[in-house]
C-alpha cells in the first residue's frame, strides 16, 4: 500500500502541475530519518531548476514527473508516501518540496510518515534502464491474459504470492491481489503451474475489474488513515472490499462462506473457502480435490 489504484489516483491528482516551471527542489525541515533522495538534493535542484513539467506518468507503483528536457523525477511512495498539492496531513512528516511557477499550483509536496519512500532524478538513458521491462514487468492494466500466463504459468509459487512480484506484472500489491483472486474465484494457494486457462482468463478479467473500480473510487484509505489523494482527501474503495481485512465476516458473493485469513510469504491473505474452492495442487505440494 499504496498500490496501482492509489498511485494512479496520485498521478491524476497532480495533473494540474503539467506546464508549470520548477523554481526549486528542497528537502523540508524534518527531524525524522531522512528519506532516500538520489542524487543529492542540491544536484537535483541544479539539474531541474527552470525546467518545465511536460507530463505526469506512472510505472507500476511509481509516479513519474517528466520534464521537457527528457529528465524524469521518480517518486516511489512505498508504504506511506503521498504526493500533495495542498497542506499535508502533518508537517512533521513532510519530506520534499518542489516549488513551481507559471501554473495553477505553487508547489508539489512529498509527505511520508514512515519514510520508506524514495525520490530519484533520472536522465533519459537512466530512465530507460530503471523503468524498463527488464526490471519492472508490464503494467497490470496493460498486460494481456496471454502475457500474464507466459510470465507466471511456469512458476511453482502460489498465485497470490506470484501476483505481487513486480518483475512479472507491475502494480498489484497485497490488498488488491486478495480482492482479484476472490472476484476470480481462485484459491490464493493454487500453484501457478496448475492453473487452467479459464482460471487465467478469470484472474486477468478480475484484475482489470478490481483495479479500474478502485481507481474510480480513488483508492483505499485503510483504518490507519494514511493514504490520501493529492488534495488530502480519503479514497473510497475501502467500502467496496470483499475480503481484505474481513476475517470472520460472511462472504458477500456466495453468502455461505466465512472469510478466512492465512499467511503467505509473511503477508496476510484473505479469501472465501467456499467461492475460492480448492482445486489442483497447492504451492506446498499437497494435492487437494
Ligand atoms: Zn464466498
Amino acid at each position: 500500500m499504496p498500490e496501482l489504484p492509489e498511485v494512479e489516483t496520485m498521478r491524476r491528482g497532480i495533473q494540474p502541475i503539467v506546464g508549470c516551471r520548477i523554481r526549486s527542489v528542497s528537502r523540508t525541515p524534518c527531524e525524522r530519518r531522512p528519506i532516500q533522495i538520489t542524487p543529492a538534493i542540491e544536484l537535483i535542484h541544479q539539474r531541474v531548476r527552470g525546467k518545465t513539467i511536460a507530463s505526469i506518468g506512472r510505472r507500476g507503483k511509481r509516479v513519474l514527473i517528466q520534464l521537457d528536457d527528457q529528465q524524469t523525477i521518480v517518486i516511489e511512495p512505498r508504504m506511506t508516501g503521498l504526493v500533495l498539492l495542498v497542506a499535508p496531513p502533518t508537517t512533521e512528516h513532510l519530506r520534499l518540496r518542489i516549488s513551481l511557477a507559471g501554473g495553477s499550483s505553487n508547489e508539489l509536496l512529498f509527505w511520508d510518515r514512515r519514510g520508506l519512500g524514495t525520490v530519484r532524478l533520472l536522465s533519459a538513458e537512466e530512465a530507460s534502464q530503471w523503468l524498463g521491462e527488464a526490471r519492472i514487468g508490464r503494467d497490470a492494466l496493460e498486460i494481456t491474459t496471454e502475457q500474464l500466463r507466459e510470465q507466471l504459468a511456469s512458476s511453482r509459487r502460489a498465485i497470490k504470492v506470484a501476483l505481487l512480484d513486480q518483475k512479472h506484472v507491475a502494480g498489484i500489491g497485497n490488498l488488491y491481489a486478495a480482492e482479484i483472486l476472490h472476484l476470480a474465484g481462485v484459491d490464493p494457494r493454487t500453484r501457478c503451474d496448475r492453473l487452467t486457462k479459464p482460471q487465467w482468463q478469470r484472474i486477468h478479467g478480475a484484475t482489470l475489474t478490481v483495479l479500474n473500480d478502485a481507481i474510480l473510487h480513488e483508492g483505499s484509505t485503510l483504518s490507519d488513515g494514511t493514504y490520501r489523494n493529492a488534495l488530502n482527501q480519503d479514497g473510497g474503495y475501502q467500502n467496496q472490499h470483499r475480503v481484505y481485512d474481513r476475517e470472520g465476516q460472511p462472504c458477500g458473493k456466495c453468502s455461505v462462506g466465512t472469510i478466512r485469513r492465512i499467511v503467505q510469504a509473511q503477508r496476510s491473505t484473505f479469501f472465501c473457502p467456499v467461492c475460492q474452492r480448492k482445486s489442483g495442487v497447492y504451492a506446498s505440494g499437497k494435492r487437494v480435490t
